[in-house]
């Protein structure tokens, strides 16, 4: 980014004009309140933007994941180990769900991206997300019938008014062409927010949570999925829901997130 653009750099150097000459001081309150007031401000620098809420600086500091990554997590490799490596990961914690795949790495502005969109109502900010999602997802959604949202429980459903990995999946959907079902697959329980949590404690906080509705049992079974999630950290929200569909019959599941930790002992949320 341009320091020279700076939101608090261009702050304090209308400030210091603004004290030297010991006038407007009025006009540039305002001026700065009307400016923050604008609807569309980016949402990691604070730079105003139009249309979508990240400006292409912002963007461009996004760490997308690309080829060499692990074909079963799609966990980036440092280096090329050949076709079919899979990574240690892998081998040594196998999840339920057959293949991972994310757009980028969880990293200072993926989190930001990620928190706008889920705690302040930042919408705008799903189709870019989910078009990039589905750009990282092309190989699982050319084989897939149906796209599942990771549900919240209804009691926080309410209380964020909708779902973040919906809107994602939405987009997905719009991109792919492939259908979404949004209500097959419930959690059937609240549980703990994973922050904070060990890996042991993620997997149990979530064991049992997420069941599919009996009645809808018959729009999934037998298909492909591709499960969609914002985040993915240790996988076990994912792998519990993963396990539940899979109970339900369902052909595969892949999973499809718009940013993963990429080492979780040196980057914890
Ligand atoms: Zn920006």
């Amino acid at each position: 980014m341009n320091a020279e653009a700076s939101p608090s750099r261009s702050i304090s150097t209308h400030l210091r004009g603004a004290l030297g000459a010991g006038r407007n001081a009025w006009r540039l309150t305002a001026r700065l309140a009307l400016h923050i007031a604008l609807p569309t401000l980016c949402v990691s620098c604070r730079e105003p933007v139009d249309g979508e809420g990240v400006c292409a600086a912002c963007w461009a500091k996004l760490s997308f994941i690309a080829q060499p990554f692990c074909p079963k997590l799609g966990i980036p490799f440092v280096y090329d180990p050949g076709p079919e490596m899979l990574s240690m990961e892998a081998i040594a914690n196998p999840p339920a769900y057959a293949r991972a795949r994310a757009a980028v790495r969880y990293d200072d502005v993926a989190r930001t991206l990620v928190h706008a969109l889920k705690y302040q109502d930042r919408t705008d900010l799903a189709p870019a997300m989910g078009r990039w999602m589905a750009r990282a997802g092309r190989e699982l959604l050319e084989e897939a019938d149906v796209l599942v949202p990771v549900p919240l429980h209804w009691r926080r459903g309410w209380s964020r008014r909708y779902n973040q990995s919906g809107a994602l999946a939405r987009i997905i959907e719009r991109q792919s062409g492939v259908k979404l079902s949004t209500e097959a697959l419930k959690r059937v329980r609240p549980t703990q927010q994973q922050i904070g949590l060990s890996r042991p404690q993620r997997a149990s906080n979530v064991q049992g949570a997420f069941k599919v509705a009996t009645e809808r049992q018959s729009e999934i079974q037998g298909r492909r999925v591709v499960l969609i999630d914002d985040v993915l950290t240790s996988g076990a929200t994912l792998d519990a829901c993963a396990r539940a569909l899979l109970r339900a019959k369902v052909a595969s599941v892949d999973a499809l997130v718009f940013a993963r930790v990429v080492d979780t002992h040196k980057a914890p949320i």
